[in-house]
């Protein structure tokens, strides 16, 4: 056992908040005058959760390169450790007298919360004050929504907090890191050209080129799985791991001008969503695994062979329907999405083939580099119907391919094997008559005449499913008291 240096330290706990302005934590950690040692922990137990993907480790590694980036003229460093909280603590525990540990409030899976409940129990035995900051607008343990939205706009008007970095007090103690195995350092130190860079200065440049230029476009290209590409903020992983605060984000659209532009003021509605959402799962984080509408447990998904067939399909995008395939082989490779294209495929997974969201969300979680669990599962429940609060939305892969990709572009780009079909055939190609199937230049591929639901076909009997459900006096009865816990007043 290392004998104890004789010092107080503050400790600033990094999560999904890795940026090194406007953070509560690291603030009061600079305001208790100890000497500040930032960490970070690869935790092998989180990064073991079937959540995650190396995607979303990469984008952390590059957060804290371009924290370290930020440190190192200051003669300080990050303290990246590959090690789970509570092992990690007491190590550190050995080493100092008196520790003050300064972290966000995380909203997160049920291994996060574990953990935290775990290191609090651990802190208290030994004495050690951990404090905690709420995150943007979100409310622990809230029962009502009564004063929520007020607080909220209280929280996005406030001003940020500016922490001096350069006056910290930064401690540098090396021996206590584990450091991150090189296959796995190795690994998430390889660019990924497709997927957004993280850290706190692309987040930021993202952030600059919305407000300067992409925006104008926002609300009338929201939808098209292309343009949004472009048009769409882009800031959803920003937000997902902290580069951004929501209240930087707010602050800088809010500045633009008065009044807002259309496009800034369906921008704002939507980082209100994002609290709102998360909000939610924060109250009742039971969502992960179970139906925030309880009645919906015992819905008759299909559970059979050939669905399991059809979850990979689509999982993989060979489900034979082009633009569900596009948008899913589009996100595996890129990371993102826009909304109404998320929306498309958990309605095409549980409205057409009638498959359990739950198996859904965990494919769609690696995938998405924003991966948010507080919007994830909220918004996933909401699009496969199973609040009872919201309208049922059936999303027509074949409608929205005529609607937000009509020159066919991202189809073609996607899935190129029916790049050469004419623009008539490339949203459902399996009408195309066998006849006129010969005279093409190449052979359909078999999936596309056979795709493993026809969307005209399969709907009528699982959308009769879908409403009788609705209208069960269980679903009806939870329907009234997720609104009564969930909804804000007027
Ligand atoms: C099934 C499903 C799962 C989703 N999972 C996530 C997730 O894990 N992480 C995540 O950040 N978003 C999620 N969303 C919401 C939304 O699709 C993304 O936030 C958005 O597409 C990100 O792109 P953007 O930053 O360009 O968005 P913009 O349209 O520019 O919006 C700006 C910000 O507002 C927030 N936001 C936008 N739309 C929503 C919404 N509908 N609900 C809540 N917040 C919103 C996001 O933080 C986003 O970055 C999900 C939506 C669905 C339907």
């Amino acid at each position: 056992m290392t004998s104890r240096d004789n010092q107080s330290i503050s400790v600033v706990w990094f999560k999904r908040d890795l940026r090194l302005q406007d953070h509560h934590a690291l603030h009061a950690a600079w305001e208790s005058n100890n000497p500040v040692l930032p960490v970070y922990l690869f935790e092998p137990a989180i990064m073991a959760d079937s959540h995650y993907s190396n995607r979303h480790w990469r984008f952390v590694w590059q957060s804290l390169l371009d924290m370290e980036q930020q440190l190192r003229p200051l003669n300080a460093s990050f303290h990246v450790s590959y090690d789970d909280a509570l092992p990690f603590f007491k190590r550190l525990h050995q080493h100092y007298q008196r520790i003050t540990l300064y972290s966000y409030e995380e909203v997160g899976l049920a291994c996060t919360f574990e953990r935290d409940k775990q290191l609090k129990a651990w802190c208290k035995s030994v004495g050690v004050e951990w404090k905690e900051f709420p995150y943007a607008g979100v409310i622990r343990g809230l029962t009502h929504r009564k004063q929520w939205l007020a607080n909220w706009r209280k929280q996005m008007c406030s001003a940020p907090v500016s922490t001096p970095i350069h006056k910290i007090n930064w401690e540098t103690n090396k021996t206590l890191v584990t450091r991150v195995p090189a296959t796995i350092s190795a690994e998430l130190h390889r660019p990924d050209e497709h997927m957004q860079l993280g850290g706190e200065t692309q987040a930021h440049q993202t952030l600059v080129s919305f407000i300067d230029d992409r925006h104008r476009s926002y609300h009338t290209q929201i939808s098209s799985p292309l343009k949004s590409m472009r048009s769409c903020s882009r800031l959803s992983p920003y937000l997902a791991w902290g580069n951004l605060s929501v209240r930087q984000v707010y602050q800088a659209i809010t500045a633009v001008k008065s009044p807002l532009p259309r496009s800034l003021q369906a921008f704002i509605s939507r980082l209100h969503w994002h609290c709102h959402f998360i909000q939610k799962f924060e109250s009742e984080c039971e969502q992960e695994f179970r139906p925030v509408n309880a009645a919906y447990q015992r819905f008759p998904y299909r559970a059979d062979e050939q669905a399991t067939q059809q979850f990979k399909a689509w999982c993989e995008g060979n489900t034979g329907i082009p633009m569900v395939d596009a948008c899913m082989r589009s996100v595996i490779k890129t990371g993102y999405l826009n909304f109404r294209m998320r929306a498309m495929l958990v309605s095409f997974l549980t409205h057409y083939l009638l498959i359990d969201w739950r198996r859904g969300a965990l494919h769609l979680a690696q995938q998405f580099l924003d991966f948010e669990p507080g919007i994830h599962y909220p918004q996933f429940q909401m699009q496969a119907g199973v609040t009872g609060t919201n309208t049922l939305r059936v999303y027509n892969p074949v409608k929205q391919a005529q609607d937000n990709d009509p020159s066919g572009e991202f189809i073609r780009k996607w899935v190129p094997e029916i790049a050469h079909l004419d623009i008539e055939d490339l949203f459902a190609p399996w009408q195309i008559p066998p006849l006129t199937q010969l005279t093409l230049d190449s052979p359909l591929p078999p999936r596309y005449v056979n795709p493993v639901a026809i969307p005209e076909d399969i709907i009528p009997p699982h959308r009769d499913l879908l409403w009788k459900w609705r209208e069960r006096d269980d679903v009806r009865k939870e329907a009234r008291r997720v609104l009564h816990r969930h909804s804000n007043p007027g």
